[in-house]
């Protein structure tokens, strides 16, 4: 049986910032990817200055920030009442990326060798000889891992293994999208939100030629089925902004379908965050399989990135202090896997707290939830972008 000292199970965002952290501080890990190849999942990601911070500390941001436009503030429209607001997109940078540049950037700094592309894990079960995981894979080989980490997002096969909650679903969903413009965008470099009633569009500027945008709905029993069809989302899609701004309509008009999704947000309930151990010994889990979150407050990936850094930092600090290539004991595991649910509980608390509360706001069942919600708000995040400031320390 393959035996292997630190295995990540999934090579999204999370998985491959979890190796390239590692890499960087000479430590070697395994990513088990079930994809076949490098996949991005949705269309793009926008990261403030905490997830460029992360990006510095991994080395592969300055490449990347050619990538995605500088964006200078959020304008707010109302169709009814056309009345224009404006304001700033919290502190320091704020860019968009497509995904696929970001998970390239990442891998492309990994040793060959690191991802294993077609590897789903199926089950994980403890070896209690020795504390280590036992990983059964699809291609019905075993696979034990000392240390593992499950970056293997909303659908871990860690949680389970980890007793913590299945990830929720929210009742608010969205249609996103890709709108190409070859001779230049009308849009500037501003994040921009349509709004009327329950539906906002968001559009944003990825660079000169290329925005993203996304449609903010409820979702119905409709939806399963339009979602399964690309030309059927768009039609829909339109359907929600009659009597939006020409530049808009025409904006998801000219979207192409292949970049068309319509999902409902997923969460992870911040209580939860709070209550759950988050580790078993050696296993743990990161990024949305810990803290999904709706993308309301726009941190999931850039806490991923966060949490990346700071466990790779947790790990290494106890190999190097042994001598890499040395046997390090299981406790020293078990310490830096302590160390890093300790430190990042209460940041991602705070976070799926604001977003949690934000789309509370939007579908509150009541007027009463809905005050409450704003009462957490005025006294727990009075400054809604305070989190973009946070610096999870260098690696
Ligand atoms: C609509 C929307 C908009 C968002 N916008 C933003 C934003 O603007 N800014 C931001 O910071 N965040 C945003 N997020 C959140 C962000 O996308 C996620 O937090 C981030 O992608 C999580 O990365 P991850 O690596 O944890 O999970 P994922 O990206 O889901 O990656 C998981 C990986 O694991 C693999 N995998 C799954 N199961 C297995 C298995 N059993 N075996 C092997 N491999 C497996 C998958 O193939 C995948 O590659 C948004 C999310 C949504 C839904």
């Amino acid at each position: 049986m393959e035996v292997q000292e630190i295995v990540i199970v999934g090579g999204g965002i999370c998985g491959l910032a979890m190796a390239l952290g590692l890499h960087r501080k000479g430590v070697k890990s395994l990513v088990l990817e079930r994809s076949e190849s490098l996949r991005a999942s949705g269309t793009t990601i926008i990261l403030r200055a905490n997830g460029w911070r992360a990006l510095d500390y991994l080395g592969v941001s300055s490449g990347l920030r050619n990538r995605g436009l500088l964006l200078s503030g959020l304008r707010e429209i109302q169709v009814d009442t056309n009345k224009v607001s404006e304001r700033p997109l919290g502190k320091g940078e704020a860019r968009c990326l497509r995904r696929s540049d970001l998970i390239e950037a990442l891998a492309e700094e990994l040793p060959e060798g690191t991802i294993r592309f077609g590897s789903r894990v199926l089950s994980v079960t403890a070896d209690p000889t020795d504390k280590s995981h036992m990983l059964q894979l699809s291609n019905g080989k075993v696979l034990k891992a000392r240390v593992l980490i499950g970056c293997d997002g909303v659908n871990s096969v860690l949680l389970n293994y980890l007793c913590m909650n299945p990830i929720r679903v929210t009742k608010t969903s969205s249609i996103r999208g890709l709108t190409s413009y070859p001779d230049g965008h009308p849009f500037g470099n501003h994040f921009l939100m349509t709004k009327r009633g329950e539906i906002t569009l968001g559009t944003i500027p990825v660079s000169d030629n290329l925005v993203y945008w996304f449609l903010l709905h409820n979702w119905t029993s409709k939806d399963d089925e339009i979602s399964k069809d690309q030309e059927l989302i768009k039609i829909h899609g339109l359907k929600y902004i009659e009597g939006f701004p020409e530049k808009v309509v025409e904006m998801v008009k000219n979207s192409d379908p292949s970049t068309l999704y319509n999902k409902q947000f997923k969460y992870r309930a911040p209580w939860e965050i709070f209550l759950s151990s988050c580790r078993k010994g050696t296993a743990t889990v990161s990024g949305d399989a810990l803290h999904a979150m709706t993308p309301f407050n726009g941190q999931g990936g850039a806490a991923s990135l966060e949490d990346a850094v700071v466990l790779a930092r947790a790990l290494a600090a106890r190999i190097i202090a042994g001598g890499v290539g040395s046997h390090i004991s299981t406790s020293k595991y078990e310490e830096a896997l302590a160390a890093y649910v300790k430190e990042r509980r209460m940041r991602v608390l705070s976070l799926c707290t604001l977003s949690y509360t934000l789309n509370t706001l939007r579908e509150g069942p009541s007027m009463a939830v809905r005050l409450l919600c704003t009462l957490l708000m005025t006294v727990f995040f009075k400054d809604r972008l305070a989190h973009s400031s946070f610096d999870c320390g260098s690696l």
